[in-house]
């Protein structure tokens, strides 16, 4: 079947992809691509001057490897890490398993939230509190849980634990 907008994992290895865990995180730290792409032509240290014109081709730029045609190398994914958060060791991680299939089940896959893309060493802090995994779910932390489900193109079919009038 065809992915759709999320398309967050790959059908071969079940394990979502480096540029849907990007996205994940750009999202959960509510910034558009352009905002981002502005970020990084703005950086103190970036040699560009940030035009329009620049930040359009960031911007494309950041839209290639969230879908996955033209992945980051780590070095951009570090320099990334300036406009929001993410482990870039887990980004890492996903090229490796993803560009090597047959290694399925040698590496260990990183635990990430399905929802917001946080995971180990990046939690979402809320009230000074890391989140922490859910009991009924290794791929949704708490902060997700106790969320009215923001996004779509999630199906957490009846896993509501909001009281719903039954
Ligand atoms: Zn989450
Ligand atoms: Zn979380």
């Amino acid at each position: 079947m065809c992915q759709g907008t999320t398309g967050p994992v790959d059908v071969a290895t079940g394990i979502i992809t480096p540029g849907a865990y990007l996205r994940l995180r750009r999202e959960a730290a509510r910034m558009g691509i352009r905002q981002v792409a502005a970020e990084l032509a703005a950086l103190p240290f970036a040699v560009m001057w940030p035009g329009p014109a620049e930040i359009a081709r960031l911007a494309a730029r950041i839209g290639a490897a969230e879908d996955d045609t033209e992945p980051f190398t780590l070095a951009e994914a570090e320099l990334l890490q300036h406009a929001f958060r993410f482990d870039w060791s887990v980004y890492a991680q996903l090229i490796d398993l993803h560009a090597d299939p047959a290694s399925d089940g040698t590496l260990p896959v990183p635990q990430i939230c399905r929802s917001c893309g946080c995971s180990w060493h990046d939690p979402c802090v809320r009230s000074g509190a890391p989140c922490a995994w859910t009991d009924h779910n290794a791929e949704l932390c708490t902060a997700c849980a106790h969320r009215p489900a923001p996004s779509p193109g999630l199906h957490l079919a009846g896993a509501s634990g909001e009281g719903a009038p039954a």
